[in-house]
């Protein structure tokens, strides 16, 4: 089932990128697995899957010990400073970075474990109030703020796009934040290396990734749909 649905995907990226004529290469995608048991994440482990996409400390802190280092864990989800430290060595990349505080307190616990830390800073595109990111007015400043950090480096924009029914009706969503994109790389600033677009889940990927996606978070299109307790 999940080799299937893997396949298909890997097929769609494919088509998606010849469209936009780019390499598949350019394409990283990330399993969301999120509430999944370890078994299915061996699955997709055996598949050959190496990055895991996980919203919650607690789910990372569990499972990231049980696969080799050769795992890449993908922080996609709200994060609050007092659990930094629990994944701070655990994680290759925070997605969901979205204010000053957080990022300085990602910068503290990245400090103190020897390291810089990878991140992308969520833009809520769309403006809905239901969820996290900041206004596209305020990525740049707030990326050229956390670009002073030394422990924490930029390196993308991450959003979750609207729940719609027609996937086509987020194109505008992912094509903003393209530009925006665009616009900060072009300015150079120093600590920051623009070269990740995080968007596109399992609803809208195809159209993502014809819009600049570099990084998709696929969940219930892999694996099925979540098992909420
Ligand atoms: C759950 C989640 C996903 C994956 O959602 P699916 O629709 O199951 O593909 C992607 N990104 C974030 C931030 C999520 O929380």
């Amino acid at each position: 089932m999940m080799e299937k649905n893997l396949q298909r995907i890997r097929q769609d990226i494919e088509e998606a990128c010849a469209r936009a004529n780019r390499p598949p290469s350019t394409v990283l995608l990330i399993a969301v697995t999120k509430t999944l048991p370890v078994e299915r994440l061996q699955e997709a482990w055996d598949a050959g899957i190496r990055d895991f996409g996980e919203n919650k400390v607690q789910e990372i802190r569990d499972k990231s010990p049980l696969f080799s280092g050769e795992a890449h864990w993908h922080m996609i989800g709200h994060l609050q400073t007092n659990k930094i430290k629990y994944i701070i060595d655990k994680v290759s990349l925070i997605h969901s970075v979205d204010s000053l505080k957080l990022a300085q307190a990602i910068d503290h616990a990245a400090g103190k474990a020897g390291r810089v830390l990878p991140v992308l800073v969520q833009v809520n595109v769309a403006q809905e109030d239901s969820k996290y990111g900041v206004a596209l007015e305020e990525c740049e400043g707030l990326v050229r703020e956390i670009a002073l950090l030394p422990h924490v480096r930029v390196e993308g924009l991450m959003t979750v796009a609207p729940f719609v029914f027609d996937p086509e009706e987020n194109r505008p969503v992912f094509r903003r934040l393209k530009e925006l994109y665009i616009d900060i790389k072009n300015k150079n600033i120093d600590n920051v290396n623009m070269h990740a677009l995080s968007m596109g889940m399992s609803n809208d990927y195809v159209v993502a990734i014809e819009e600049g996606a570099t990084m998709v978070r696929i969940g219930t299109a892999l694996f099925g749909e979540r098992f909420y307790k």
